[in-house]
């Protein structure tokens, strides 16, 4: 068993292990001191041994060696043995999307609303049962609140959603024009002319919506390059013109500009119109033979002599990959992150529907098997990209999980962070880069890196316990003891999702 709370200065002073979490909003109420602790964080050379992290008011207020601690009054945590490190950032997370149902808001959700309100509430507890105190979202729906009214919850940061109409991702699931309420009207391309929306260009200017982004208190605009998955041409996308557009009028609101692109052409679009973020591995690599070979080393070389934000996000595929080889319900770890009913529901014929879309849209003649080899053939382009990254010396890799990615029930909140961490590992990328794609360059991408990302006096004090230390395995991430957030040391079972029908 862990040392946490083994001791409280003054006696007296009773501080219950948060299995009742405090309400929304509470905060600290007495300083804490974490004692005897290592402390590992993306700016030290070398881990800590033996200090003391002494944090008042949610914020970090010294750190010095416990054994010139001195007199100290509030709650201490004896940590001998264990691990500081600061909270994780998944950087590319839906928080408004339920695994296994279709889009947010659909016939189905409204068919399921106790599954739906059983989902929202565990969400941000398996979060942070995964070490993950920040979030960025970088597509919520209007419904995001549902994410923040809970008790307790990470961090949120979210971008605002940028879509052409009559482009990706509105044409896959035909969603109304009201889903998107800051989209661009493309008088260049003409194509949302031709769906024959009746809305005010005026409004629908790169100006008039980075703007409206802006005011909305979003910190990024994501935006889509992708004209068909796979091998697929099928869809507008939007011009260098536009891009421009978009760009001059993002560094004019102060907003990054975060790129939906996971294909060779579509990320060289992104790079040439100096988008910030790319916010999935580049694991598609067809190219047009009359263009000649194909420029996979000179757009990675780009990507890594730019400095590039580069969120592999290895979980969309393996969502997919998951659903068509083993079952993944059979991932004991499921249990802690997803509601029981949840659970249930996705063993239903029902819940298979993604499943069946998916193989068929192999071809009539496709099995699991089939669509399972596509996709791991995906997969390893995805960790070619990223070995060869960190081969030129790329440091900006940024984590982001992307669940659930697809509609698929196999990716959930948290769990599908730590499987991402453990994909990046895999792939070949070092556990001090992996801590920085975890920590401070999520942090710094978004400009927040003065609050969040490393153990540091002034810096907002969302932290993790570990038993064990990440610089030496990856399954580190996984012997959390507490979560410290905002200052209020959480013990980590008390945030599983109730156990009781459970598998
Ligand atoms: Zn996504």
């Amino acid at each position: 068993m862990s040392k946490f709370f083994s001791y409280l200065v003054p006696i007296g002073l009773l501080f219950t292990l948060s299995v009742s979490v405090p309400a929304r909003s509470e905060e600290q109420t007495s300083p804490l001191a974490i004692t005897n602790v290592t402390i590992i964080s993306p700016d030290l050379a070398e881990p800590q041994k033996n200090m003391a992290v002494i944090i008042n008011k949610g914020q970090i207020t010294a750190i010095v060696e416990t054994s010139v601690m001195g007199d100290f009054q509030g709650e201490v945590i004896d940590a001998a043995g264990m691990y500081l490190t600061p909270g994780l950032m998944d950087s590319h997370a839906h928080t408004t999307h339920v695994p296994g149902f279709d889009y947010a808001g659909s016939p189905q959700e409204a068919k399921h609303p106790e599954l739906v309100t059983a989902y929202h509430r565990q969400q941000p507890r398996s979060l942070l049962y995964h070490g993950v105190t920040q979030v960025l979202d970088p597509s919520p729906t209007p419904e995001w609140t549902k994410f923040t009214d809970g008790d307790i919850h990470p961090d949120l940061f979210r971008c605002g959603v940028l879509p052409n109409l009559g482009a990706y991702p509105q044409i896959p699931i035909n969603r109304a024009i009201e889903a998107f309420p800051h989209f661009i009207m493309d008088p260049d391309s003409g194509y949302n002319m031709k769906k024959g929306l009746t809305a005010d260009p005026t409004d629908h200017t790169p100006e008039a919506a980075l703007k409206a982004i802006k005011e909305s208190g979003a910190v990024c605009a994501k935006l889509y390059i992708e004209d068909g998955f796979g091998g697929l041409a099928h869809w507008p996308i939007p011009t260098d013109k536009l891009l421009g557009d978009i760009r001059r009028a993002a560094d004019a609101h102060g907003l990054v500009l975060y790129a939906h692109a996971n294909a060779l052409d579509m990320v060289q679009i992104a790079l040439r119109n100096n988008i910030d973020v790319l916010g999935h591995g580049m694991w598609n690599w067809q190219w047009p033979a009359e263009k000649g070979p194909a420029p996979l080393q000179e757009t990675i070389d780009t990507i890594k002599y730019e400095g590039k934000g580069y969120i592999a996000t290895f979980g969309v595929i393996d969502g997919l990959k998951q659903l068509t080889h083993e079952n993944p319900l059979k991932d004991k770890r499921l249990n802690t992150v997803t509601p029981a009913a949840l659970v249930k529901w996705y063993k239903t014929e029902d819940a298979q529907w993604f499943k069946s879309d998916l193989i068929a849209g192999f071809g009539p003649a496709a099995d699991a098997a089939t669509a399972y080899q596509a996709f791991e053939g995906i997969s390893a382009r995805g960790a070619r990209v990223l070995a060869y990254l960190n081969e030129i010396g790329h440091e900006n890799f940024v984590l982001g999980s992307d669940y659930p990615g697809s509609p698929s029930y196999a990716k959930q909140p948290g769990l599908s962070t730590l499987q991402e961490m453990e994909m990046m590992a895999t792939a070949g990328l070092p556990l001090d880069k992996i801590l920085a794609a975890a920590t401070i360059n999520g942090a710094r991408m978004i400009g927040v890196d003065h609050i969040y990302g490393t153990i540091e006096v002034g810096k907002k004090a969302n932290l993790l316990l570990l038993n064990e230390n990440p610089l030496n395995s990856i399954g580190a991430w996984d012997t959390i003891d507490a979560v410290i957030l905002g200052g209020r040391a959480i013990k980590r079972e008390s945030l599983a999702a109730a156990q009781e029908n459970c598998l």
